[in-house]
């Protein structure tokens, strides 16, 4: 048996028997050159190892922990709802209250399917799409990250032939050339590639906020501009807010930018803290799922009822007034803070901030894109992540996520934040 309070010994007996000692490839730490450690428990804005190291968690289980961790008013419900049972493979009435909450949230759901991941839902979403629209590409973003269904693991292909190509081993050449990959925030590109195959198009799929190359606001239009093409050719808009929906306003990026698509996908927050995703949009499109339409889509756990009550307390929690302007104050406050060290530290960066979810790039160019993120100085990102990890702050290990603050951070800790990133910063 390994030493079950250190992280080390765990970790060489994980990777005996898990691949790469972890369920979930970016917790290996392998972009920061170190290995993991292991999590004994968390609560409201920290998080402990097993060596008993406490830490400020900036990382919020990647987004879905933004009232904190282990909020009271979550875990009285799952209590509640352990006793009375944890599945039962039917319909119940949470599962209608959560999806009453969502569409009268979310501007563009008028019918809502759950699921049990982010993956899953987007997965859903575009087959949605192809079934309703008859047609079979789908047009993602370079950079925009979907969750790990074949269709979405494309990659750009060469030169002139926009055709896709597998980013993974495993994903057949045929799949992948029906995904189209463009560039973010290059909003002819896209109008390009509809003109020249109008009727090829089944679905645009965007991160309406990119939360997965770090943080990259839509460019003013960028989103009005997808909207009117999709209008024009006859093709679905997705907005993927798996991790902007409840995170950046209730509504989402949808409500904040005042575009609707026609479906959306949702995950992280709507399970507050549990495995739920979501997809949903016009019923006009919605009924084309089985039962009641062709398109086929199932799961045995969907509409998990301890999912459901985590995910309804964690709704009606942000429904409270003023939650969102205090979660950009604390974003503002954090990221603000972060741009004066790096600035007073002479490193060069660039920040990019909507609401609650941050990121500071080492790099000197303005940051909208994949290609202008790639020119991030990774090394230095690992260096900055080791001394925050070693000063009690617990990062993404990666530059290319988000730095998420929660309802619980108190301005202390933020403050705390800011002036350890003063020190380290000083140092990469
Ligand atoms: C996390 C994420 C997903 C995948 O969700 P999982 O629950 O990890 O499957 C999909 N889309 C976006 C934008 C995400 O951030």
């Amino acid at each position: 048996m390994p030493d079950t309070t250190k992280s080390p010994d765990m970790f060489a007996a994980a990777c005996e028997l898990i691949p790469g000692g972890v369920n979930s490839p970016v917790r290996a730490y392998k972009s920061v050159g170190i290995e993991p450690r292991f999590v004994d428990r968390a609560k409201g804005s920290h998080i402990w190892d097993i060596e008993g190291r406490e830490y400020v968690d900036f990382v919020a289980s990647w987004g879905p922990m933004i009232l904190g961790h282990a909020p009271e008013a979550v875990l009285d419900a799952v209590r509640a709802q352990l006793e009375r049972g944890t599945s039962y493979g039917a319909p119940t009435c949470i599962e209608v209250a959560l999806a009453e909450e969502i569409v009268r949230i979310v501007p563009s759901i008028e019918q809502v399917r759950m699921v049990s991941s982010g993956t899953e839902a987007t997965m859903s979403a575009i087959r949605l799409a192809r079934g309703y629209t008859g047609r079979d590409r789908l047009i993602k973003f370079d950079g925009n990250f979907h969750g790990h269904s074949d269709s979405l693991l494309a990659a750009a292909g060469s030169g002139l032939l926009t055709l896709g190509i597998p980013s993974t081993p495993g994903v057949t050449k045929g799949t992948a050339a029906d995904t189209i990959v463009l560039p973010y925030n290059d909003l002819d590109a896209v109008a390009a590639y509809l003109e020249e195959n109008a009727e090829d198009v089944a679905a645009i799929i965007v991160e309406p906020i990119a939360g997965n190359m770090g943080v990259i606001p839509p460019r003013d239009g960028f989103l009005q501009g997808l909207r009117a093409l999709c209008d024009t050719y006859g093709a679905v808009l997705i907005f993927d807010e798996v991790i902007t929906g409840f995170r950046v306003a209730l509504g989402g990026a949808q409500e904040l930018y005042g575009v609707t698509p026609d479906l959306t996908t949702l995950g992280k927050i709507i399970g507050g803290g549990f495995p739920v995703g979501a997809f949903g949009g016009k019923a006009e499109i919605m009924e084309h799922l089985a039962p009641v339409g062709p398109v086929y889509q199932a799961g045995t756990l969907s509409g998990n009822p301890v999912a459901m009550v985590a995910g309804l307390a964690t709704i009606q929690a942000l429904s409270a007034p003023g939650v969102y302007a205090e979660l950009d104050r604390k974003g503002k406050k954090l990221a603000d803070g972060l741009c004066r060290a790096a600035g007073s530290a002479a490193v060069h960066s660039s920040c990019n901030r909507v609401g609650s979810m941050a990121c500071m790039f080492f790099t000197h160019l303005d940051v909208t894109n994949w290609s202008s993120a790639s020119t991030s100085d990774t090394e230095r990102y690992a260096a900055y992540f080791r001394g925050m990890l070693d000063r009690g702050f617990w990062l993404a290990p990666s530059q290319f996520e988000s730095t998420f603050v929660s309802l619980a951070h108190t301005d202390a800790e933020i403050d705390a934040f800011i002036a350890a990133a003063g020190e380290v910063l000083a140092e990469v």
